[in-house]
């Protein structure tokens, strides 16, 4: 029998249309229009079509968008020159980063220099150290995505075994503390993890965030099992450019009970939540109640 197919397109459609409806609101009661920053440095191709595209959906919710491009060759201190102005302006709710940042600029050092009121990524030091302590952070958005479309389909998670595949920053960790916060029994599993497919199998819910096309395939997927696909990877297939994730579509839909295709999946849910975070940001900012 063929799973699920979690639709991530539509699931981010309504996100974007709740966010809009608060956004038309505090413009309308209050007065105040939650604005987003982002800021690219070089001209990395796909930096630059993710960064229109947040641009775009940012106007499309009602809020302000403000692109910060830079060339590649900027120095550290200019850089943190704008973060600093953007920290100050009580018309940026949130700022974002794109990474990767040229070799020669600190990531850790410049994202770090945001206010982590206004990381609406997430990657802050003191949002990832208030995510592992259960308190209230900026979620990371890809993994909140995630999260979101779990809830969505599954609802509570709680004693279910997770399996997380990758072990970043800004996917795979955070994963981990989300599913954790919603008492799952997880594992995070790796490029060193042995015996992956046994490990995989013990899913109920099985997340892969690893960048390597189509590597898990559905026999290492438990059956009726939720799968989560992060991985985006471009590959070439009878002369055409492709997108596939890091778990083997054809086999693993025939496994598991429910599974996010790519594209079409949690790539969506990644600007939803970020928009999300934003319109968050900014009521926090200004005392008021937070969207659920
Ligand atoms: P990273 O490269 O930072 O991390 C990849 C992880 O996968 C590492 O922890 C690595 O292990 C692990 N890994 C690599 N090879 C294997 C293997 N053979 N077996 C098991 N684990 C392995 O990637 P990201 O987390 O940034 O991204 C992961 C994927 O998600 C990418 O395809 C990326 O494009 C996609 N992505 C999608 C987003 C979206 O919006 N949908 C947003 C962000 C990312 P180790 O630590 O041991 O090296």
């Amino acid at each position: 029998m063929s799973a699920k197919i979690i639709d991530g397109k539509a699931f981010a459609e309504g996100v974007r249309a709740q966010v809009a409806e608060h956004v038309a609101r505090l413009r309308e009661e209050q007065g105040i229009t939650p604005g987003l920053a982002v800021v690219l440095v070089g001209e990395d191709p796909a930096s630059q079509v993710y960064v229109r595209n947040k641009g775009k959906q940012t106007v499309e919710v009602g809020m302000t968008s403000y692109e910060h491009k830079l060339p590649a060759e900027t120095s550290e201190a200019e850089l943190l020159g704008l973060i600093g102005r953007l920290n100050a302006d009580p018309a940026v709710h949130g700022i974002l980063v794109q990474l990767p940042l040229p070799k020669h600029l600190d990531s850790d050092l410049v994202i770090n220099a945001i206010d982590p009121a206004k990381d609406v990524d997430g990657f802050h030091i003191s949002n990832v150290g208030l995510l592992g302590t259960g308190q209230k952070a900026m979620v990371p958005c890809t993994p909140l995505g995630c999260l979101m479309m779990l809830r969505d389909h599954l609802g509570s998670l709680s004693g279910l075994d997770a399996v997380v595949v990758g072990r970043s920053n800004i996917v795979g960790k955070p994963m981990a503390q989300l599913l954790l916060g919603d008492s799952c029994t997880v594992t995070i599993a790796h490029s060193r993890t042995k015996d992956l497919g046994a490990v995989c199998r013990r899913a109920d819910i099985l997340v892969a965030a690893v960048g390597r096309p189509e590597m898990i395939p559905g026999a290492w997927v438990k059956p009726g099992a939720t799968v989560i696909d992060v991985g985006i990877n471009r590959i070439e297939r009878d002369g055409k450019t492709k997108l596939v994730g890091d778990v083997d579509f054809a086999s693993a839909v025939e496994v598991a009970g429910a599974i996010t295709p790519v594209p079409g999946g949690v790539g969506p849910m990644t600007i939803a939540c970020l928009l999300a975070n934003t319109l968050t940001a900014c009521c926090r900012a200004n005392g008021l109640p937070e969207p659920e």
